[in-house]
């Protein structure tokens, strides 16, 4: 890795603001919109990244001690970034994600499984390979400490067959159900933006390109360090993707919940809509706890607070 690919370049606000005008409108002009996300975007919720000054990558090369994840897995919450895609993707204006990302953040803040391609598989997801069933899990799935040793120690609840995790280490094979799904929506896109990622790993990095080769869809960058696409991109921003999504859709005129307040969004919903006393509600936490313990938070959180949101913005 050259000095060149690692250094991070920052444009100032006022051209960050432009840029996020003109996605913007194009955002609205556009029929198919695609975005394509990679560790960049995680680094604010205190993920490490690769590339970044104190990427994996960077501190191997210089003989660092290598980044750790500063707070437990079960803590960390999704980023400005990830509420704004999740919010994208509920009001249509964006139809599908494709992600590098393995820490689980997309589906946490609330997007359909439906509607992601996690292309290096979900720390939080493990799979039987007799029956297919997968498992969402609050938790990190994996336990081996063998690369390519997939066994998580657990059992499949409907076959009894051994369970897996679902990452992806280098070298080994992309699943072919996620891969397929990224394929399909890229080739339909006729827009892709592309947040936090450096795109130097295939096929994560050929997607966003597929329709501008054949002059048929756009591309947009944001990422703080450059990347081999560059010169194909109708925009490209350098700069936080957090910062940027403000611009964004404050330029679109669309609210973006805070993680907190798009968990409180929905447990208020729950209490109306189940008119719960104090009492019933207190039992239900309990019990709504326990649920917690056993689901991952986003496979349930986006239904409740759509509907808020969509009140807000009636106004
Ligand atoms: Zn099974």
């Amino acid at each position: 890795m050259s000095e060149e690919d690692k250094k991070e370049y920052k444009e100032n606000l006022k051209s960050i603001k432009k840029k996020a005008a003109k996605l913007a409108k194009l955002i609205r002009k556009s029929k198919y919109v695609v975005i394509h996300t990679g560790a960049g975007i995680s680094t604010s919720a205190g993920i490490p990244d690769y590339r970044g000054p104190n990427g994996l990558w960077t501190c191997l090369d210089q003989n660092r001690e290598t980044p750790v994840v500063d707070k437990p897995w079960n803590l960390l919450e999704p980023t400005n970034c990830h509420m704004t895609i999740a919010t994208l993707l509920q009001r249509g204006l964006v139809k599908h994600l494709v992600s590098q990302n393995t820490d689980g953040l997309h589906l946490h803040s609330g997007v359909p499984l439906e509607k992601i391609s996690e292309l290096h598989g979900n720390s939080n997801k493990e799979y039987c390979k007799d029956c297919q069933s997968e498992y969402f899990r609050p938790f990190r799935c994996r336990t081996s400490r063998e690369v390519h040793d997939h066994q998580t120690g657990r059992k499949c609840d409907k076959c009894g067959g051994k369970l897996y995790d679902s990452i992806i280490n280098f070298g080994e094979n992309l699943s072919e159900k996620q891969i397929n799904s990224a394929y399909l929506h890229s080739k339909k896109a006729d827009l892709s933006i592309v947040l936090g990622t450096s795109l130097r790993v295939t096929p994560a990095a050929d997607l966003p390109m597929i329709n501008v080769k054949k002059q048929k869809g756009k591309m947009v960058i944001v990422n703080l360090q450059k990347t081999p696409l560059d010169d194909y991109a109708s925009i490209r921003v350098f700069g936080r993707t957090d910062q940027f999504c403000f611009y964004l859709m404050r330029e679109l005129e669309i609210p973006v919940p805070t993680f907190k307040q798009a968990l409180e969004l929905r447990a208020k919903k729950r209490r109306e809509k189940l008119q719960l006393t104090e009492k019933e509600e207190k039992k239900q936490k309990i019990q709504e706890y326990k649920f917690f313990q056993q689901t991952p938070k986003s496979l349930f959180l986006l239904d409740y607070y759509e509907e808020e949101i969509h009140k807000k913005t009636k106004k």
